[in-house]
């Protein structure tokens, strides 16, 4: 039977949020009809522009740029400063109003969940007409709009949730993946991340289809692991579940591979430091995470396994940052007998956006 999820993603959340905060203190304008943005400190000239409204990005402020640079563009643009205590109680009404709907919500970031249709599809009917339903109920309760994605697994609903915004339903069932999707450019293809782009083009891959039509092992010998990912995306396939725990709660990303035969060949234990970092720094992005400690773990034939971890000063999401760490942890901790096992973590992470603004204050 066919799967179906929903992909319900609040449109420009933060300054959404912002608008519905400044209307009920008595603000006589709606942010979102002005051209506007969500910035540091409006009284400084500094910051980044963290979101922006659709006539901002219209007049060509599209974060993130800097304020001074977004002021220069439309010297009149409205600045408000961001409310994240705020935010949290959207988002953890938006949470809670979800979890009343559906049995199986996994939030994805602070204003993204996934849940899953096809266990309620019996109770609620057709899937399209109920995403119709939810979105204009949402915005009946709290004031803000969504979008919601409809498709046969997270990647295809995530995927049709971006299609074009404001207040809309998409599907993106797997038998119109090909019309909707292969014509697109590669670098549309979620996970598909500037450096693997690079590197796809540099192979003559330019579109999401050109991507699904090439050689699977030739693409998997260059790109590893995160090599299959992609092509398996590109023909719309994604069999992960929905997780229900919350996604704050998730302290920690790793990765580890067992070897088929234990090795010492660094070229190798560096070839796997390097999948593991660009998995996890994709893994960061998508969650709108920063990590301030790296973590690599070695096990020896003999069963020992040991760990250790390194504290960075800046929290990172770098995909090269996190590698260079991984290297420098197995120059430490690697006396050159065989390797079993290795892993590669993050933890300790920072949420992106007060990281962002952080570094300006
Ligand atoms: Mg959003």
């Amino acid at each position: 039977m066919n799967r179906i999820i929903m992909h319900i993603d609040v449109n420009s959340a933060y300054l959404s949020w912002s608008a519905i905060k400044l209307l009920q203190e008595g603000y006589g304008k709606d942010i979102r009809k002005e051209v506007s943005v969500i910035a540091g400190d409006p009284t400084k000239r500094h910051g980044v522009v963290v979101a922006a409204s659709i006539p901002a990005k219209k007049v060509g402020i599209k974060p993130p740029i800097n304020l001074y640079e977004a002021q220069r563009i439309y010297p009149n643009v409205i600045v408000t400063k961001p409310d994240f205590t705020f935010y949290k109680e959207m988002s953890n009404k938006l949470i809670a109003f979800l979890k009343m709907v559906f049995p199986s919500v996994e939030q994805f970031s602070i204003d993204e969940c996934f849940v899953n249709y096809g266990e309620v599809k019996e109770k609620y009917g057709d899937e399209v007409n109920f995403a119709y339903r939810l979105k204009n109920e949402i915005f009946k309760r709290f004031g803000f709009t969504v979008n919601v994605g409809i498709g046969n697994n997270k990647l295809c609903a995530k995927m049709a949730s971006d299609f074009s915004k404001p207040n809309k339903v998409h599907t993106l069932y797997q038998n119109e993946f090909e019309e909707k999707m292969w014509h697109k450019d590669v670098s549309e293809l979620f996970m598909a991340g500037k450096a693997s782009c690079q590197k796809l083009r540099e192979l003559g891959i330019n579109t999401i289809g050109e991507l699904a039509n090439y050689d699977e092992l030739k693409l998997i010998s260059i790109l590893k692991s995160h090599g299959k990912l992609l092509y398996d995306y590109a023909h719309g396939k994604d069999d992960s579940e929905i997780k229900t725990d919350s996604y704050n709660e998730r302290k920690s990303i790793s990765y580890s591979r067992t070897l088929e035969t234990s090795s010492d060949s660094r070229n190798l234990l560096n070839e796997y430091l390097k999948d593991f970092s660009i998995r996890i720094s994709n893994e960061l992005n998508k969650r709108h995470f920063y990590a301030k400690t790296v973590i690599l773990t070695l096990r020896n034939d003999s069963f020992d396994t040991v760990s250790r971890q390194i504290k960075l000063d800046n929290a990172t999401n770098s995909e090269e940052t996190i590698f260079e760490n991984g290297q420098r942890l197995l120059n430490k901790l690697w006396d050159g007998d065989p390797i079993r096992l290795i892993g590669l973590g993050v933890g300790d992470f920072r949420e992106s956006l007060m990281y962002q603004l952080s570094l300006f204050e």
